[in-house]
């Protein structure tokens, strides 16, 4: 018997959860659970993350989450519970399989079958926001070796585990060289270690087209935070099936699984909310901890009730559809088809007591790193590049003389355009050749400062092993 935690949540979560609950008992599933709350209760007894402290001890000794969609409160200071569940727990894939119901649940694509696995701690999800100037606001996008080895390696892992042939990565490094580039570049190292299973890697527009167009060609897809949360809320939607889907997030210590539909306030308390999704759930859970045997009982019975034609409103047509029912009565007719095997669709084969482990991230080997210069952000409302350019290249120390100036990226000093569009936004790049000390960065800032200029940020130029580590200005 293993222990887990659960949370009915918000809207509908409390029918949809004890339809899962009632199914996971009637097939046995050795599982026990505490019961814990979290959303609206929680947010309006005062936690802002939306979960009380002392849940969070119950949440660590069990280690693995069941957690049905909750509400997040608009406003007010609220922090997403989601959110923070995922990086408190270092859950680090966020890990959603799509597949589609065809010919009982409508979908232009019957043979998609696909798995996305997206990054979910790193990225533009950081969280670290700025307004720098009244014109311009930045969000930082962090990407880190570890957090790209972690994703990429459980990628392929899973790939094995579940008899998937082919891992595909989309980034976008012709674009974002450092941070993307990064992603991509751990992604070739690492997939010649899987030589069983095929790689490829697409720009992730031309990749993100090709999977609305022709979902039945792609296998297992890795990729960062936000190109994750955005493809496989379309993967989920052209399955014709966001009802149905079910997704986990899976860290070194800590799971949880859950639907991935929201809490649909617009039908909760009405019995009509279609549990399949947090089933979905349940049955990745049962996978992750070994008892893919039981997952695969309850996937089996949940086909045979759609291929019967026992529909939810949601997924109800008149068409193929022979009878509508509520959410205590499609969980009836799963528990009345354990243990039956579907006739349209393949049976259910999920991976049994393989747990998937991958190794702590090896650390890099330590490189020589040198100061080349500073990037010196700065505010100003003129107009005229080449009078703030020829004022910071007049004050700039010898050793470290103003290399360019940029606005939003673009660089428009020396030898700008006349058309480019500026804000209130400069980046001044003062370069040397050589290596050079912090002290001549301190003494840049400290003449910037003397002479009027209205610094808001700096940002180290490096070189590691000799190697320069940061982009340069577009059009430089
Ligand atoms: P939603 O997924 O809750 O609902 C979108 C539409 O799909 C609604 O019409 C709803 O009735 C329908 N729907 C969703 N699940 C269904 C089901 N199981 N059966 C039948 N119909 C279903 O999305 P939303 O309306 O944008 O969000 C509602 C709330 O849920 C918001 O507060 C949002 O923040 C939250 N949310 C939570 C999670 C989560 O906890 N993991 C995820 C997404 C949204």
């Amino acid at each position: 018997m293993k222990r887990v935690t659960i949370a009915k949540g918000d809207g509908i979560g409390p029918e949809i959860m004890d339809a899962v609950l009632s199914i996971l008992k009637a097939a046995k599933a050795p599982i026990e659970y505490d019961e814990i709350t979290v959303g609206k209760e929680a947010y309006e007894a005062g936690h802002t993350s939306g979960i009380a402290p002392e849940s969070w001890d119950i949440i660590a000794r069990n280690k693995v989450f069941l957690k049905a969609p909750i509400t997040t409160p608009q406003g007010g200071g609220y922090k997403s519970l989601n959110v923070t569940l995922r990086k408190t727990l270092g859950l680090f894939a966020n890990v959603r399989p799509c597949r589609g119901f065809h010919p009982f649940v409508h979908t232009l694509h019957p043979d998609m079958d696909l798995v996305i696995i997206r990054e979910n701690e790193e990225d533009l999800y950081a969280g670290i926001e700025h307004q720098q100037t009244p014109e311009v606001t930045q969000c930082l996008k962090l990407i880190s070796r570890p957090g790209c080895e972690k994703i990429i390696r459980y990628a392929f892992e899973y790939a094995r585990a579940n008899n998937r042939k082919r891992v595909t990565c989309f980034s976008k490094d012709n674009i974002m060289k450092l941070t993307d580039g990064m992603f991509h570049k751990i992604f070739d190292e690492i997939a010649p270690e899987y030589s069983d299973i095929e790689n490829d890697h697409y720009i992730v527009d031309i990749g993100a087209a090709r999977i609305a167009d022709t979902p039945e060609n792609f296998d297992v897809v890795v990729m960062p935070n936000l190109y994750g949360d955005i493809i496989s809320d379309i993967t989920g939607q052209i399955s014709g099936s966001v009802g149905l889907a079910g997704s986990s997030n899976i860290g070194m210590n800590y799971s949880m699984f859950e639907a991935i539909h929201g809490s649909a306030p617009d039908i909760s308390g009405k019995n009509i909310a279609n549990p399949s999704g947090l089933l979905q759930g349940a049955v990745l859970m049962l996978q992750h901890l070994g008892h893919g045997d039981v997952g695969e009982t309850i996937q089996n019975a949940l086909m045979v009730t759609i291929e019967e034609g026992i529909h939810t409103a949601d997924i109800f047509n008149p068409e193929v559809s022979k009878q509508k029912v509520g959410t205590k009565e499609f969980a009836q007719a799963v528990i009345a088809n354990l243990g039956k095997k579907p006739h349209h669709f393949p049976e259910a084969s999920l991976p049994k007591g393989n747990v998937i482990n991958i190794p702590e991230p090896k650390r890099p080997a330590p490189q020589k790193r040198e100061l080349l210069g500073v990037d010196v952000f700065v505010y100003w409302e003129g107009k005229n590049p080449d009078e703030l350019g020829d004022k910071l290249a007049k004050i700039a120390l010898k050793n470290l003389p103003l290399n360019m100036i940029t606005n939003r990226g673009i660089k428009v000093y020396p030898n700008g355009f006349d058309e480019t569009f500026c804000t209130d936004h400069w980046r001044c790049r003062f370069l040397s050749d050589e290596p050079i000390e912090f002290e001549d960065v301190l003494k840049t800032l400290e003449t910037c400062n003397s002479n009027g200029i209205d610094v808001i940020k700096t940002e180290q130029l490096y070189q590691f092993d000799g190697v320069k580590a940061f982009s340069m200005g577009q059009g430089q």
